[in-house]
């Protein structure tokens, strides 16, 4: 919870903290209502993320938290590019039944954001305290978010089974028993760079597991060649027998079940 007093009125305006129910979707970037300051809404700046409203009358000013935030794109409710929505309807009918409210509308109220999707416009009483975070905070906090990137997750169980299809049947009620399960899986998380971590859920338990180092076909060549040189050194091996132990060790090396594995002999042929 804290504490605001705008410029104009002494009135202390309190922000409660964020209901965490699943209608109120968390604040992106790691952003806080501590980043948050009490503006007007005629002073919502395009791009300020709207948290939550304060009540326009007098007293306790209760929040009214703003379930998705949102980026303020600010405008009079004269020159809304909504092509008409519910809450411009009703602002309609509002100016239409009484005579002096016509040059009141504008001036009374101002829209945040028009109307998208299925969300009507956001028309709020232009002097109405609102909590915004200002846009400013909001790009710096967005800058310094680490990069998403690409993560594959693996599961995998042992079942014994009687055929493939079995397996697979026994994997997808299991997989299925997750939704309802207390104990979450262990996962294998591969990162950039072949880096695996194994998450157990259930315990926050990680493991990091580096990738095995691989070697290019000719790094192999290179390595096999240079040791047999050095060999040549002490017993004469002879050019053929040399170029035969090139040979037998990346033979040797195209075994998948190998320790030693090596990459890249694509374009390379045998
Ligand atoms: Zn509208
Ligand atoms: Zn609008």
């Amino acid at each position: 919870m804290s504490c605001f007093t705008l410029p104009d009125t002494p009135e202390p305006l309190t922000l409660t903290d964020r209901p965490s129910g699943e209608d109120f979707s968390p604040l992106p970037h790691g952003l806080t209502l501590g980043d948050a300051v009490a503006v007007r809404a005629f002073q919502v700046q395009p791009g300020d993320l709207v948290v939550a409203m304060f009540s326009d009358g007098t007293g306790l000013h209760p929040t009214e938290h703003v379930p998705g935030p949102y980026p303020a794109d600010p405008h009079t409710v004269s020159d809304c590019p909504c092509n008409g929505c519910e809450e411009c309807d009703d602002l309609d009918s509002w100016t239409s039944a009484g005579h002096g409210r016509v040059a009141d509308t504008g001036w009374r109220f101002a829209c945040l954001a028009p109307a998208e999707d299925d969300e009507p416009c956001v028309i709020v009483l232009r002097n109405r305290p609102m909590a915004v975070i200002p846009a400013a905070v909001v790009a710096a906090a967005e800058a310094a978010e680490p990069p998403e990137r690409m993560y594959g997750v693996t599961w995998s169980v042992d079942f014994d089974a009687s055929s493939p299809e079995e397996a697979a049947r026994l994997a997808h009620e299991q997989l299925k028993s997750y939704a309802t399960d207390s104990l979450p899986p262990v996962l294998e998380v591969r990162g950039q760079g072949g880096r695996t971590t194994v998450i157990d859920l259930s315990n926050g338990e990680q493991t990091t597991i580096e990738p095995s180092p691989t070697y290019t076909r000719d790094q192999v060549r290179q390595a096999a060649s240079a040791a047999l040189a050095r060999l040549h050194e002490f017993v004469d091996l002879g050019d053929e027998l040399q170029s035969l132990g090139v040979g037998a060790l990346l033979s040797l090396l195209d075994d998948p079940h190998s320790s030693y594995p090596y990459t890249g002999d694509e374009e390379e042929g045998r």
